[in-house]
């Protein structure tokens, strides 16, 4: 049976455990029950090995094909944390947790993994070894990098890896991709401004650290526009600004900021940190104060490989005969980037359909899109490694 009619026979019961995992929603890298739901299922589907508590609370399953004479590994990814929000929704299974949502689909994502471990462990129908990653930590804590860190990419042989995240605005059934960079690199910085604060009627004997910040801020934006190669995507963000006077006449001593930098390779992201260190430093030097800058790397640019990018299209194509594939790459950050940094692969979109945004309290994952990401992952396998 092809694996699209046999996710449709096993749509209730995926869907039943998309539900618990929503109802039930954990942050970073306490996802403790998740984690031990999906090692139980995947024990139960009978995997050939699964292993709890990489990347801390990360889980790996392995699923030997009915033969091995290629000697590949394909690894898929699916991510199983939440988010701090309170779910609006208003749904029967709507998050029993105050506080804390399933507000980006990774509960969605867990399912359809652990229905294509289920398919997989069932048929066996391809010559290789399939490795089924479930990763905590995606949103901001870096579990992704915690896995890598971990060994699992040798540790497991893997040769390959692909990960899937549903998109709303894309119609559900359809996939959306592109080769190169399909999401940006996030880093983070503050700023502390140092100058001498002092009575807001007599400026000649204070240095004005709120002067001095306000010039930064604008500065800063010719990066983008000055800077940088205008064919090069690049957002400098700086979305925080504090000053330790709360007075109307007081000029503060000290002013912070922190903000965002967002960049679609490698070199740009150099030039980037680059050119806001000397803008912080040069312009508060020109103006009497100063000022350092703390500047800290966070997800790199998930790149998907050429290659491996045709390959997940046309099984994307096989499952749904939708897929764009050039979409345009997003500059949200996805920590995917340091699996596809140690091995080459593909990340894809899958359609949500007519939906919240991700990360929003009214978002809902669309259920009806699981018999197309269950697929998709299991044709990954069946179709990079086909049965000899
Ligand atoms: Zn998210
Ligand atoms: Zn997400």
């Amino acid at each position: 049976m092809p694996p699209k009619n046999r996710f449709a026979e096993l749509l209730p019961e995926i869907t039943a455990w998309r539900r618990d995992f929503h109802e039930n929603p954990e942050l970073l890298f306490e996802v403790h029950r998740t984690a031990a739901k999906v090692a139980d299922l995947l024990r139960s589907f009978g995997c050939d090995e699964v292993v709890e508590g990489i990347g801390r609370t990360g889980v790996v399953g392995v699923i030997k094909g009915r033969s091995d004479t290629s000697g590949r590994v394909v690894g898929l990814r699916a991510d199983m944390d939440a988010l701090p929000i309170t779910e609006q929704t208003g749904l029967d299974y709507a998050s029993k947790v105050p506080g804390k949502m399933h507000a980006c689909g990774h509960d969605g994502h867990t399912a359809m993994l652990l229905g294509a471990a289920r398919y997989l462990a069932e048929t066996r129908n391809f010559d290789g070894t399939a490795v089924v990653i479930f990763q905590p930590a995606e949103e901001g804590g870096g579990g992704g990098r915690e896995m890598v860190q971990d060994g699992m990419m040798d540790r497991f042989g893997i040769q390959e890896v692909y990960g899937m995240h549903n998109m709303p605005g894309i119609p559900v059934g359809h996939f959306a991709i592109r080769p190169g960079a399909m999401m940006a690199a996030a880093d983070q910085f503050d700023i502390v401004v140092t100058g001498k604060g002092g009575h807001a009627a007599k400026p000649h004997d204070c240095v004005d650290t709120t002067v001095v910040a306000a010039h930064i801020i604008v500065a800063a934006q010719t990066i983008a526009s000055r800077t940088v190669d205008p064919l090069k995507q690049v957002v400098v963000s700086i979305c925080t600004v504090q000053t330790d006077s709360t007075a109307h006449n007081v000029i503060p001593q000290v002013v912070k900021m922190k903000g965002t930098v967002r960049t679609m390779d490698a070199a740009v992201q150099d030039q980037v940190e680059q050119r806001l260190k000397e803008i912080v430093e040069g312009t508060a030097l020109a103006l009497g104060a100063r000022a350092e800058l703390h500047y800290q790397r966070g997800y790199p640019v998930t790149v998907n490989a050429a290659e491996n990018t045709a390959f997940a299209a046309e099984v994307a194509r096989a499952v749904s005969g939708k897929v764009d594939t050039d979409t345009a790459p997003l500059m949200g950050a996805e920590d995917f980037s340091f699996m596809l940094n140690e091995r080459p692969g593909a990340y894809i979109f899958l359609g949500n359909g007519d939906t919240a945004m991700v990360h929003h309290p009214a978002y809902n994952f669309d259920d009806s899109a699981i018999p197309f990401g269950s697929s998709w992952y299991a044709g990954m396998v069946e179709s990079r490694m086909p049965a000899a």
